[in-house]
């Protein structure tokens, strides 16, 4: 299964229908879509507004149509941003999804008025994360700061009632912020950190993601987050789930191999972590 996807309806390649396939090839009896909600600004990757309504019918009518052979799933990767937090919760086809993938691709800018806020993207291009730090002082301290304060306040932002909450790839500003030499004297606090907020308001996420790109893409040796926090999470019985976020149909099960085998070496982890009950509602 994989409920983290991005078709050609945002900036993965590829139909839905294309996916559906490769995913029935591989014998999943689960797939997700969750194209990246519109986002109150320009951005060349996220779906547009006004293709809103094209791609929930386009996903509607592949369940309905492939209902006999795989259980699809109709859901959105949304942005949280400080100071409005999800705005694309404003779409009524963004609240009627059967998951929503929380994640955060923007910071605020700190200097920028909360009335008119400007944010930069900590997870595109290490020159789109300097330019973040940059609104940070280049204080790696700060940036990882505000990256903890803003997952804290995403996740305290609620949904509509009942609604399905993952939290997606929960460290990844780490991608870009390891680059960085200082990160190494700071990675235990950060982690530290991380957990805390994580297990503090367990109560208001259904799941937090184990997210393989990380592997398959960009070059790291773990996925978001690292093996030693999912142990933590994995003893505090938080459930996780495995996803791929996949661009291409071809990467729907990308890295799953490597990281189920590790995930099986840790003491905490086990089925009852990766727990699906949900999905069979
Ligand atoms: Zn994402
Ligand atoms: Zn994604």
């Amino acid at each position: 299964m994989n409920l983290h996807t991005h078709t050609d309806f945002c900036d993965g390649k590829g139909s839905p229908e294309d996916f559906v396939k490769k995913a029935i090839s591989l014998g999943f009896k689960y797939l997700g879509f969750s194209a990246h909600a519109p986002l109150p600004f320009r951005c060349d990757w996220s779906l547009s507004a006004e293709r809103l309504d094209v791609y929930c019918d386009e996903i509607s009518h592949l369940k309905a149509h492939y209902q006999k052979k795989i259980r699809i799933l109709h859901g959105f990767e949304i942005d949280y941003l400080e100071g409005m937090g999800f705005p694309c919760l404003s779409e009524g086809a963004v609240c009627r999804a059967d998951y929503l993938i929380c994640s955060i691709h923007f910071l605020k800018t700190p200097q920028s008025a909360m009335t008119s806020p400007k944010f930069a993207e900590i997870d595109g291009t290490y020159a789109q994360f300097m330019l973040a730090l940059k609104g940070h002082e280049y204080s790696l301290k700060k940036i990882l700061s505000n990256y903890l304060s803003a997952t804290e306040q995403m996740i305290l932002t609620p949904l509509a009632a009942g609604m399905v909450k993952i939290i997606g790839h929960v460290d990844k500003i780490v991608l870009n912020a390891q680059q960085l030499p200082e990160f190494e004297g700071l990675s235990d606090w950060f982690y530290k950190e991380l957990f805390n907020i994580l297990l503090q308001h367990r109560d208001h996420y259904h799941s937090i993601e184990i997210n393989t790109r990380a592997l398959y893409k960009k070059g790291l040796s773990q996925p978001y987050p690292r093996y030693d926090l999912l142990e933590l999470l994995a003893g505090q019985r938080i459930p996780l789930i495995l996803n791929s976020d996949a661009h291409h149909p071809s990467e729907l099960n990308a890295g799953y191999k490597e990281t189920i085998e590790r995930l099986e070496s840790l003491t905490n982890v086990n089925s009852k972590n990766l727990n699906y009950k949900w999905l069979k509602k």
